[in-house]
């Protein structure tokens, strides 16, 4: 820590919080910069805001990928707990299932891929699935998977609870603050240019989610990044929904496929499209129509959410966002931060 005392992060969303908050808890001295303000809604809002935010090394390829995001799974408790924000993830494993043979082979596929890796996943059958979440319609179900270690966070609370423990440690939060500029010195960044003035430091950390590519290019610095389409549904808070699973997957065998999620506050999450490498066409949530039928599909599988008079979905009520995500284009990357 001696070579950056001062560290300015650039970005508050999960990533920027995060990385502000261990870099304080190490003893430097941290500047947390963002142009809006976590948790007050702006017209774009940041990848945190909206993130389905599952918690998992299921789908994480290739092998050193998934030991990378296990690492990370295992680290999240620990996380929360030192956030004094426990309640901000949530536990209870990952449920899909298939509806063809084709889709039931590749359940059994990729089970047997994360058991040769030491995960802990299981196969279910229908009737297993029905005891494990007796309020799902999941309808004709050839094979299922279950990880009962994985979850998914509340964005929110975290980003909260980590900003809350960097004002109590003294760190400088700087919101409403959009950076324009890196100032340099010689080859080193000397000064984060904002528009309201600048703020000297040792270090940078680019953690701007989507706008890191423009922020690095600051810097001289080429960070390829590339669009995928999706839709984030949020429902009013409705009575649990999930018996044991916190995170579900209605069946990639059957599209369009769907995520959803119970946050602590009752609201359920549907979150529908493509993470792919490339944009095929084939992702949802490009227009209303999609965005509906995402939010259709879930009521075809929850008996609860069909039924009950206080969820409400979909386009026109404010309850929906359509998500135009950028990737970053390094293997892997995902959306990522960048230290100068
Ligand atoms: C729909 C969707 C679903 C997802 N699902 C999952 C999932 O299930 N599991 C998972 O692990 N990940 C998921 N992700 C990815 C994950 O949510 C993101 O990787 C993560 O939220 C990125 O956080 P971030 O802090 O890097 O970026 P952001 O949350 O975008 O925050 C960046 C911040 O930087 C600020 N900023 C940008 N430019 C400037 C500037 N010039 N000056 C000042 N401030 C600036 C912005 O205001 C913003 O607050 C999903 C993402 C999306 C969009």
């Amino acid at each position: 820590m001696n070579n950056f005392s001062h560290i300015a992060v650039i970005g508050a969303g999960i990533v920027g919080a995060s990385i502000a908050f261990h870099l304080a808890r190490r003893g430097a001295k941290v500047t947390l910069i963002d142009a809006g303000e976590p948790g007050k809604k702006s017209k774009v809002q940041p990848a945190t805001a909206v993130s389905f935010a599952w918690m998992n090394a299921r789908d994480k390829n290739p092998r050193h990928y998934h030991l990378f995001n296990r690492r990370s799974l295992d680290m999240w408790a620990r996380f929360v707990e030192r956030l004094g924000s426990p309640q901000s993830a949530t536990w209870g494993g990952e449920l899909r299932w298939a509806s063809t043979d084709d889709g039931a082979r590749e359940i059994v596929r990729r089970a047997g891929v994360l058991q040769s890796w030491g995960y802990p996943i299981r196969l279910l059958n229908g009737e297993e699935v029905e005891t494990l979440e007796p309020r799902l319609e999941p309808g004709v179900v050839t094979a299922a998977s279950y990880t009962d270690i994985e979850g998914h966070a509340d964005t929110g609370a975290v980003v909260g609870a980590c900003v809350e423990r960097l004002k109590e440690w003294g760190a400088d939060i700087l919101f409403q603050t959009l950076v324009t500029g890196l100032a340099r010195s010689g080859s080193d960044i000397a000064a984060v240019v904002t528009n309201r003035g600048e703020i000297a430091c040792d270090a940078v950390v680019l953690a701007g989610g989507a706008d890191t590519a423009s922020l690095a290019a600051m810097a001289d610095v080429d960070v390829p990044m590339y669009y995928t389409f999706g839709c984030t549904i949020l429902t009013e808070p409705v009575p649990p929904v999930f018996e044991n699973a916190s995170v579900v997957h209605s069946p990639r065998d059957c599209p369009p496929q769907t995520n959803f999620r119970q946050l602590p506050n009752g609201s359920v999450m549907l979150h529908g499209g493509a993470h792919g490498r490339v944009y095929d066409g084939g992702s949802l949530g490009q227009d209303d129509r999609e965005v509906q039928r995402v939010s259709m599909l879930w009521r075809v599988f929850c008996r609860l959410l069909k039924a009950c008079p206080c969820a409400r979905f979909g386009v026109g009520d404010g309850l929906f966002q359509r998500t135009d995500t950028r990737f970053s284009d390094f293997p892997n990357g995902f959306q990522i931060s960048i230290c100068l």
